[in-house]
């Protein structure tokens, strides 16, 4: 099995408090590894520090066989590395179609039609991106993550906000991308129903450290997550 990413020790402190304390993992190339822990856990510090984000933090990561340590956030996009924000980026008065349009130009590429196609942004295409519904703006946050093909998509609470109905189907959504496409992804989801129908592979981070790892059906049964969960 090669790995498409790999963190080895990574930590990172606020103030004397370690958010990410000697974190070690590693993703498997077409896996779906979902990323879960109590609130407070570490889980968006560890996807903050893996995408380029985070500052003052230690350890090393690569990218399939490649260092990519010290790198930016754009230049890791570069390499194949994207992730989703909670938050989408819309510029006011912008339509759907020139917001992937800004995305594909900064990545030098041109293949928006089969991301719209895949999350079904067809009929939105003309309408100001910060008029479209919350549900809408998500799967554009995803739709812009995806623009490139990247190797490997970072996703910190995609469903985040959205009815059961809309969480299911974005679930369905990446996993035929990731069959289709050869996409790796790591998510992290409060929303047990979602990760439980998508992922192969679990890690459970605890205080800033992984508690467990593991087949879903392992974790749900696992004495120390559960009582991680029941002590939060
Ligand atoms: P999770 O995403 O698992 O809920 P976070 O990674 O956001 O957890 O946060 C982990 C811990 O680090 C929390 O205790 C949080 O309060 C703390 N933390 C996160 N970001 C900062 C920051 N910018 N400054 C200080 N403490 C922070
Ligand atoms: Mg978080």
């Amino acid at each position: 099995m090669t790995a498409v990413l790999e963190g080895r020790n990574l930590s990172r402190a606020f103030g004397g408090f370690k958010a990410l304390d000697d974190v070690s993992i590693s993703v498997e190339r077409g896996q779906i590894r979902g990323l879960i822990g109590p609130n407070g856990a570490g889980k968006s510090t560890l996807i903050d520090v893996l995408s380029g984000r985070a500052q003052n933090w230690s350890g090393r990561i690569f990218l399939g066989d490649e260092e990519i340590t010290g790198l930016k956030p754009q230049q890791r996009r570069h390499r194949g590395l994207a992730r989703s924000f909670q938050r989408t980026n819309i510029f006011p008065g912008i339509t759907v179609r020139t917001q992937l349009q800004v995305a594909a130009r900064a990545l030098g590429t041109s293949g928006l039609a089969e991301v719209i196609d895949a999350l079904a942004l067809g009929d939105l295409l003309d309408r100001p991106a910060q008029e479209i519904s919350y549900g809408d703006q998500r799967r554009l946050d995803l739709a812009l993550a995806l623009v490139g093909r990247p190797q490997l998509l970072l996703l910190d609470e995609p469903a985040a906000g959205l009815t059961v109905e809309e969480s299911l189907k974005l679930a369905d959504i990446l996993k035929d991308l990731v069959h289709r496409w050869d996409v790796t992804v790591l998510i992290v989801e409060h929303d047990m129903q979602v990760i439980f129908s998508i992922c192969d592979h679990i890690t459970v981070l605890h205080l800033g450290r992984i508690l467990a790892e593991g087949k879903p059906e392992d974790i749900k049964r696992h004495p120390d997550v559960i009582a991680a969960y029941l002590g939060s």
